[in-house]
């Protein structure tokens, strides 16, 4: 890769603002080939170049891939006025600005949720026409989940509003617990594919996107970066 400006490698990098940068850079934590060096406008070459913050090796990277396990109460938005987002749960290494969350999932809802800065990469994970499976895990408040229910299913369901889903797969577990695997993202969509069979959707969980998913290690508002296989897995 070519060469880069150290406050823009340690923006994207180590997800520093432009003034935690400069501070870092002024207080010495900042060398390129075991030079100190304090200046934001000095250019470096990271590929080529051993570029250390405290010590530890900063590593150009593009694009960012993150998976959340999201929690009950945030919001799948960048910024909201009234409720945290889940970008306020990246942690600070891992923040860059450009990041958001590729899909949604309601407020109330919980799971594997995927944040990038990469728009392309976004647009294949979300547009209807690529049909990406997505895998829901519900609870209901009541016992809907006939065989009958499972055809509606597999026709594609009325969801009221004058729209409809195109075939769902729908796998009960319990009395009250089924898999739910639907092929587009319409709002609220699992939610109202119940409410019109007669149950309220008590807890959703998505727990996969296309052939990966949710990581069982990750816990509820934990986010780490997808490994490459991961994300090859995806598509
Ligand atoms: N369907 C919903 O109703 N909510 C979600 O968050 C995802 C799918």
């Amino acid at each position: 890769m070519a060469e880069i400006r150290l406050d823009k490698l340690l923006s994207n990098a180590a997800g520093l603002s432009r003034s935690d940068a400069k501070r870092k850079l002024s207080s010495g934590a900042v060398t390129v080939d075991g030079e100190t060096v304090k200046s934001g406008s000095r250019k470096a070459d990271p590929g080529v170049q051993r570029v250390l913050l405290d010590g530890r090796p900063l590593l150009y990277r593009e694009h960012l891939y993150l998976l959340m396990n999201k929690p009950l109460g945030v919001v799948s938005s960048t910024d909201d006025p009234r409720s945290p987002t889940v970008l306020g749960l990246v942690p600070a290494p891992l923040f860059r600005r450009g990041l958001f969350p590729a899909g949604r999932l309601d407020k109330y809802s919980t799971g594997m949720l995927i944040l990038t800065d990469d728009g392309d990469f976004a647009h294949r994970l979300v547009a209807p026409r690529k049909h990406l499976p997505k895998v829901y895990e519900v609870t209901l408040d009541a016992p809907v989940l006939t065989p009958a229910l499972v055809g509606e299913f597999a026709k594609g369901v009325y969801l009221g509003g004058g729209e409809r889903s195109s075939p769902a797969l729908l796998e009960p577990l319990s009395a009250l617990r089924a898999r739910v695997t639907i092929y587009e993202g319409i709002y609220h969509q699992v939610r109202r594919m119940f409410d019109q069979n007669g149950a309220k959707v008590t807890a959703l969980r998505r727990v996969r996107i296309g052939g990966l998913a949710l990581d069982p290690s990750l816990p509820e508002g934990g986010c780490r970066e997808l490994t490459d296989g991961e994300l090859r897995a995806l598509f």
